[in-house]
């Protein structure tokens, strides 16, 4: 837009708006280009947002591998790796590796304007202190932006894996349209992040959306790792699908099998896949009563590869949930795929550093 417009929008003086315009100039947060409509004589000059203004290298943590990427200040992947650890090494071998690669990845390049990491961890958010892990026991405790900042002197921010990607999904996806947003991540654990009036929903010990832990009925059984019977996690993951198909004596050694066969439309399979949509469609009932989002966002690649269970869902989901709550609920697979949690953790950075509040407290 013009500065005319900026004025007529804000309300702002004449004089404030070019103000507040040169200043973002100067920091490399908008460009000028003469690119207008012609309307004869001089056109006036335009201001757009300036992705490539800054960089935010961003992390996301898996139990084995670890997607490390540099995006733009629109999140925009520039360059990207992934690397195989074991994240129980712990921080002291995991966080020193982190931040040598994004160096590497920079190239020398010194216009970092913060640094996001997902962890497969419960993270008491504005901390960044890793509370109660489930697959990282090594990080209890741990407080991970102080390390990194040392560093990159720059604002870190640390989230659970889940809610990077419900914030990545609700903000490249749905954001314009709607505010309420349930995230399901089905993959070899299940979990969850609600997004709710248009923000993240933590609860008070940033544990909301643990649903792995919820029992279903007639589970069969199955003893949980968590000590519990019949947590949708030990019926309907990744992994208990697996297990469960082994069980009828099919040879299937990852979830790349179970694919193919689910490709070939093997009825088997198909039934076991099914069944486990049913179990967690169980689950997502309940939160669907108790939230009222406007989508449920099934992601994770086990949701991602598998019909039939995004079928047992919405099959459940329909039938068990009120009236009022499904009138107009959408139930859909994720949209941003493997690079999701990449994605989320740029726009969590971005939301913090191009808010107004940060604008306004100076130059990076
Ligand atoms: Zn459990």
């Amino acid at each position: 837009m013009t500065r005319a417009d900026i004025g007529r929008v804000t309300g702002l003086s004449r004089p404030a708006v070019a103000h507040r315009v040169s200043d973002l100039l100067q920091r490399g947060l908008i460009v000028e280009d003469a690119e207008g409509p012609s309307t004869g004589g001089r056109p006036p000059m335009r201001l757009r947002f300036h992705a490539g203004g800054g960089v935010v290298p961003v992390a996301s943590l898996g139990a084995r591998r670890t997607q490390i990427a540099i995006c733009d200040l629109a999140g925009e992947v520039l360059h990207r790796t992934d690397i195989d650890i074991d994240v129980e090494e712990g921080p002291g071998v995991v966080l020193p590796l982190l931040m040598d690669t994004w160096e590497k990845l920079l190239d020398g390049r010194d216009d970092v304007a913060g640094i996001g990491l997902g962890v497969p961890a419960t993270v008491e958010f504005a901390a960044g202190r890793v509370e109660s892990a489930r697959v990282m026991a090594s990080w209890t405790g741990v407080v991970i932006p102080p390390v990194i900042a040392e560093r990159f002197g720059v604002p870190v921010l640390v989230d659970n894996d889940v809610n990077v990607i419900a914030m990545g999904e609700h903000r490249s996806v749905y954001a314009a349209e709607l505010d309420d947003l349930l995230f399901v991540k089905v993959s070899t654990r299940i979990g969850a992040g609600v997004i709710s009036g248009g923000g993240i929903l933590r609860g008070a010990l940033g544990a909301a959306g643990e649903i792995g832990h919820i029992p279903v009925r007639d589970g069969g059984g199955v003893l949980c790792r968590c000590g519990n019977l019949d947590c949708v996690d030990s019926v309907a993951s990744g992994t208990a699908i697996l297990r469960d198909l082994r069980a009828k004596g099919r040879d299937v050694a990852s979830l790349a099998d179970v694919t193919a066969l689910v490709r070939a439309g093997d009825a088997e399979t198909m039934a076991v896949v099914r069944q486990a949509g049913r179990w967690l469609g169980e689950v997502i009932s309940g939160a669907v009563n108790l939230l009222n989002p406007s989508v449920v966002v099934l992601g994770g690649d086990v949701a991602e590869m598998f019909q039939p269970l995004v079928s047992g869902v919405r099959e459940i989901v329909y039938r068990r949930s009120t009236q009022l709550a499904t009138r107009s609920l959408r139930i859909e697979r994720g949209r941003l795929g493997p690079g999701a949690g990449i994605t989320g953790c740029a726009l969590m950075v971005l939301d913090h550093v191009l808010s107004a509040q940060a604008v306004d407290a100076g130059p990076r």
